[in-house]
Parts: structure tokens; sequence; C-alpha cells
């Protein structure tokens, strides 16, 4: 804790003297509290996490060639580009300085994508409770993160979470429609059940823009990109 609270000041110094003087005051203390806070080490945490989801998928894609490999990989590439803009409007470093499936920088997610993927090689339904498994963890993780985020946070921040769960619901409804077609279930690692069960039991969700999420938020316009188009704006 102590190591990331260092990481998390030394960030705050060197972006609070990269961003422009008129942005400095208020921009500089949301960056502060967000680093302070943890919300930077935890989008820097979930950009590679849903590039481990991304490569992992890759992979079994790879191996079994089912299309819902391939297809939620796609999903995934959408999330990791999310959690860019976050990372760049706290002006934070990205974690992915290679794009390569399987390679990370944080130790723990890399020993994990090695284990998921050799889980995921000895069967099609291994590789189904595979991608189910990182769904699960997802979501856990997620609201992990959106229970601890500080009350002023932006309004573009909690849309990304949200979006990101989202997906992740419909995943994990995907690969465990996958794993019921072919007579599996599957068992909840992190969930708890009657989080897993609410899931299963709903149906597909849009999770863009479009499904309200953002509609009249503080992003504003069509775009739910961070800041719609009004950089640093909250
Ligand atoms: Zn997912």
């Amino acid at each position: 804790m102590r190591f990331r609270f260092a990481v998390a000041l030394s960030f705050v110094l060197a972006a609070t003297l990269l961003l422009p003087s008129d942005a400095r005051p208020k921009q500089a203390q949301q960056v502060i509290r967000a680093a302070t806070s943890g919300v930077v080490v935890d989008a820097t945490y979930l950009r590679e996490e849903q590039k481990l989801a991304r490569d992992v998928y890759r992979s079994l894609y790879r191996r079994w060639s089912l299309p819902i490999f391939e297809h939620i990989a796609g999903a995934e590439q959408r999330h990791i580009e999310r959690i860019k803009l976050v990372l760049d409007h706290y002006r934070a470093p990205d974690p992915v300085k290679s794009d390569a499936v399987g390679v990370f920088r944080n130790a723990k997610l890399a020993t994990l994508y090695r284990q998921l993927v050799a889980r995921g090689q000895r069967s099609l339904i291994a590789a189904l409770h595979v991608g189910a498994t990182v769904e699960d963890l997802d979501i856990y993780e997620i609201e992990k993160m959106q229970a601890h985020l500080p009350g002023d946070s932006p309004q573009g921040l909690r849309q990304a979470y949200a979006q990101l769960k989202c997906g992740s619901r419909n995943h994990l409804r995907a690969f465990t429609r996958q794993l019921q077609v072919r007579g599996y279930t599957y068992l909840p690692q992190r969930l708890s059940t009657a989080a897993y069960a609410a899931i299963i039991g709903g149906d597909h969700e849009r999770c863009g823009c479009g499904a309200g999420s953002c509609r009249g938020g503080a992003v504003g316009g069509s775009g739910c990109r961070w800041g719609g188009g009004r950089r640093g704006a909250p």
C-alpha cells in the first residue's frame, strides 16, 4: 500500500506540472484526489485487466475457433480503449507498453494470463469456463472500484465503470449460455450466488450511450467519450 501511495504521489507531482496553467487549480485538485484515493491505481489495473480478457479470448479463439471468443475479444478491445481515456484524463502513464498478446506490466496478471490460457487449452468446456471466470472476476473488481470512488468523481469516470460492468454482464451471460447449451453449469468464483443469479436472469443489455447511461450526462453530446470532446471537463 505504501508503495502504491508513493507511486500515486510522484505521479501527482508530474501530472500537476504538466497541466496548462489556466486549468491547473481545479484540475490539479481533481488529479490529486483521484491519485491519492486510488482511482488512478484502479484504472491502471483495469486497463491491463481488460487486456487480459482480450488476450485470453484471442488465444482461446486460436485454439477452438469458436466465434464467441473472437467476438468478445473485440468488445474487450473497446474496453481497453475506454480506460485509456480515463488514464489520459488524469495524465497517468499507460501500463500497456506492448499490445502483443500475453504481455503485461502487472506480474500477477501475466501469471493469471498463462494459467487461464493453459486451463482453456484442455477442452472447449474448460475454455468456456475460463471465459465466464474472467467476466465474473471483472464484475467483482469493477464493483470494488466503484465502491471506493470519491463522492466528487467526474461523471465520465462513473460512466466508464458502468459501461465496462454492463459489457461484462453481457459477456458472462454469453459464456454461461454456451456452457448451458452443452449441458454444463458455471458456478460463480467471485460474485455472490445472488448477484450471479440476478445477472444471469437478466436480458442482454445495451451498454452504449443509447442505453441511457450517458443520456443527459455531464459528458454531453452524443459521444460517450470522456469529456465529450472538451478535454479535462468532468
Ligand atoms: Zn468482458
